[in-house]
């Protein structure tokens, strides 16, 4: 097995950009080169708009690169809750919005002739329990309200059990590194600037807006787009309070039967997703599911083992042969933010908070985005509005988000007993105090013990050691850090820091 590999990444084919190693001037920059910026440049530059786009790592290897790459309107069941929060008519445009998004890509791949196994498929969202069957039927009900093609279906091809299973038809999946290779060589192509390893550290306003990045290198600007998944730059907008990050685990394995086709998505928690993808000429099964918010990882048995016991109790499946994982932000009304940061700031404009749907919802930020930049109108700007409360449900969840963040924050700051470096095997890793500090220690595979102070540098959170991944992740906010402290991804800008340990 491949481990830790996701299959999308399993051979390298998007070119190497360089560093910024000189300052820029130009009319937008985009920071992040996961499927939203990158769409979002490609775009602009159809309309002739100049654009610098950075990432602090190497594009299309963040979420992105660790998708199952459903490309769907059936975003789990959503329609009914957005019908009961938002009403008929706002539910019905995120419906419309995202068919448009899928009509965008198709377009996209057919003009720029990019072979990305796009190809349709029925999206077919199911359930085996009674009290979630109930949900589901209203969720048909509300297909019917808003006039999205669906139905009922008898049975599944699998013998995952059902009771209740509810299809949406015409819907696809393709492989997300081909797809966003295709827009980078157009980019490429007309001389585009892309730099990779280039972080942005701050977003300042003078007479023009500032990109400040880590290289010490700056780009002057009219509009910045934070296409960062997190908007690292918050401007005293709170978004920190306002989404929270949950993390999945995907696995491929070979198959013992030829798929039956369709993209599966259980309900029933821990979901399950299931979809099929053609892999160097041999069809493989992709398996995923076990979310949980990141950093909070409760149970004993890792989240591979278990879907491995699930594809192998209930699946034609031969050897496991990839896993990976990956997360996403959350809302608190479930609606993604599109738009101005906030009144103060209208030059800045994010993206965020796709809920594991990003594949359509990135094209439609990068459509209503650069609508915004040209000044073109739009009739998506008030409802992905980033500055919008809902008091139903945005208030309960603002609370309940919040009292998890605090009770994960206290958590981290006083439950913490003394260990020493033996007990720790090689790569892997456990909090202790030292002087009355908590800190991080690691062990890597040559038995050298790596320290750090395990604060997250983002609010200051205490970080917790994940097993699975070999990473620090926080529990509050989703940043998340290498065995040795590095930034990976998430809110955080600034890397733990390494702390003196004594081992006595
Ligand atoms: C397990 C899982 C399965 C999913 N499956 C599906 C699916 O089937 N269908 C679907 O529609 N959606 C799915 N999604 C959601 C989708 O993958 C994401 O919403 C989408 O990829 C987000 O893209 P992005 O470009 O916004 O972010 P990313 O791809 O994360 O890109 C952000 C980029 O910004 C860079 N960056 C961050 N901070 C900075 C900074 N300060 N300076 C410079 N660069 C920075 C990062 O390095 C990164 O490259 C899934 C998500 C998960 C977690």
């Amino acid at each position: 097995m491949n481990r830790h590999i996701p299959l999308w990444q399993s051979e390298q084919v998007i070119q190497e950009f360089p560093k910024l190693n000189e300052d820029k001037k130009t009319d937008v920059t985009i920071i992040g080169g996961g499927i939203t910026g990158i769409t979002t440049a490609f775009l602009l530059s159809q309309q002739g708009v100049r654009v610098v786009l950075i990432d602090r790592n190497r594009v299309a290897n963040g979420t992105t690169g660790h998708t199952t790459a459903k490309v769907t309107a059936q975003h789990g069941m959503i329609y009914d809750e957005f019908i009961q929060h938002f009403g008929t008519e706002y539910a019905r445009l995120y419906y419309e919005s995202q068919k448009e998004a899928m009509r965008q890509i198709e377009s996209i791949i057919e003009s720029l002739q990019i072979d990305c196994q796009y190809e349709k498929q029925d999206a077919i969202l199911y359930t085996n329990d009674e009290k979630q069957q109930k949900k589901l039927e209203k969720e048909l009900t509300a297909y019917q309200q808003l006039d999205i093609k669906g139905n009922e279906v008898s049975e599944l091809p699998f013998h995952i059990p059902a009771s209740f299973a509810l299809k949406m038809s015409n819907q696809a999946q393709f492989h997300p590194i081909l797809y966003v290779k295709g827009m980078i060589d157009e980019l490429a192509r007309n001389d585009i600037e892309i730099y990779e390893q280039t972080e942005a550290v701050d977003i300042e306003n003078s007479d023009h807006t500032i990109v400040r990045t880590n290289t010490q290198h700056t780009i002057v600007c009219d509009y910045v787009v934070q296409a960062s998944h997190f908007p690292f730059y918050e401007g005293e907008a709170f978004y920190s309070a306002r989404m929270y990050p949950s993390r999945s685990y995907l696995a491929a394995f070979s198959s013992k039967e030829m798929y039956p086709g369709g993209m599966y998505l259980s309900i029933d928690q821990p979901k399950k997703t299931l979809r099929t993808v053609t892999h160097n000429g041999k069809e493989l099964w992709i398996v995923g599911g076990e979310n949980h918010k990141t950093g909070q990882y409760k149970k004993q048995t890792s989240p591979y083992q278990l879907l491995q016991q699930f594809a192998e109790n209930y699946l034609p499946v031969g050897n496991w042969e990839y896993q990976w994982s990956a997360q996403d932000y959350t809302t608190l009304d479930k609606m993604p933010y599109i738009g101005r940061l906030n009144k103060n700031r209208p030059e800045i404009l994010i993206a965020t908070g796709f809920r594991k749907w990003g594949m359509t919802n990135s094209t439609v930020a990068a459509d209503l985005l650069s609508k915004m930049i040209l000044d073109k109108e739009s009739r998506y700007i008030d409802l992905y509005r980033p500055t919008r409360f809902q008091a139903d449900p945005s208030l309960r969840k603002l609370i309940t988000t919040n009292t998890n963040v605090a009770t994960e924050y206290i958590r981290g700051k006083f439950a913490q007993e003394r260990h020493t470096e033996n007990e720790i095997k090689p790569g892997s890793a456990l909090k202790t105090k030292q002087n009355g500090q908590v800190i991080g220690l690691y062990k890597d595979n040559e038995h050298k013990v790596h320290a750090i102070d395990t604060t997250c540098t983002h609010l200051g959170c205490e970080v917790n050691w994940n097993d699975t991944e070999k990473s620090w992740d926080c529990p509050c906010h989703g940043s998340r850090f290498t065995p040795e402290g590095k930034v990976i991804e998430g809110p955080a800008i600034k890397d733990l820091p390494k702390v003196p340990y004594n081992n006595d």
